[in-house]
């Protein structure tokens, strides 16, 4: 089973990612978490990376193809992936199906979330995660311990770069000028599935499993 979780930086893919993984047994493939990962370990893909992140612009198509590719012929996507953040360019879209076509497979559904343009504002600009696990807070719905020390880790806790207020307005237009065309590309073929992204984080999962049944 391959399944895309595709919407806005915001709209809760990370919390309905490690739901969809759990329920189908495979493995959260996440492009935003990989760069993250080797930024934090300083490789040469993480710092190329780096500045397209930092200021919210998308790291070029060749770079994050060729680093799914690699992904997704790892054994533990031999039985299918999530897809959380990829594609968000028509251009990775087209690249993805060939590369699955060279595997022998094929995207099954690409679920999209829809969320309204400033309630992904007020979650973005306040938004606070560990830099050690990832655990993520916000200031006003779930704030983050006083001493900002994550509670699971000891790690500390902070904004992420891209969710100051000047990158979060510019990866809100590069998602609806560059990746929206992803989600015409999948209804064109039939596999697009739209859920509403507000309500309780139970209410989004009902929601999706309800488009897949
Ligand atoms: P995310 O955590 O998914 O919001 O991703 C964080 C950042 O990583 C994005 O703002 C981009 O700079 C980069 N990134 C993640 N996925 C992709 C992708 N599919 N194509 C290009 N850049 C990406």
């Amino acid at each position: 089973m391959i399944i895309i979780l595709l919407g806005p930086p915001g709209a809760g893919k990370g919390t309905q990612a490690a739901a969809l993984v759990k329920r189908f047994e495979v493995p959260h493939v996440s492009t935003g978490d990989i760069f993250r990962a080797n930024l934090a370990s300083g490789t040469p893909l993480g710092l190329e990376a780096k500045g397209y992140m930092d200021r919210g612009a998308l790291v070029p198509d060749e770079l994050t193809v060729r680093m799914v590719g690699e992904r997704l012929r790892l054994p533990d996507a031999s039985a299918g992936c999530l897809l959380d953040g990829f594609p968000r360019t028509a251009a990775q879209a087209e690249a993805l199906e060939e590369l699955l076509t060279t595997l022998g497979r094929q995207v099954d559904v690409c679920l999209q979330l829809d969320v309204p343009n400033d309630e992904l504002v007020t979650r973005l600009s306040g938004r606070r995660v560990c830099r050690g696990c990832g655990a993520g807070w916000h200031v006003s719905y779930a704030p983050p311990p006083a001493d900002f020390v994550c509670p699971h880790c000891g790690g500390s806790i902070g904004q992420r770069a891209d969710d100051a207020e000047a990158a979060i307005k510019n990866r809100l237009q590069v998602y609806h000028e560059q990746t929206s065309p992803v989600a015409s590309w999948y209804a064109a073929k039939g596999r697009l599935k739209t859920v509403p992204g507000l309500g309780s984080p139970s209410d989004v999962e009902a929601a999706l499993a309800q488009a897949m049944s």
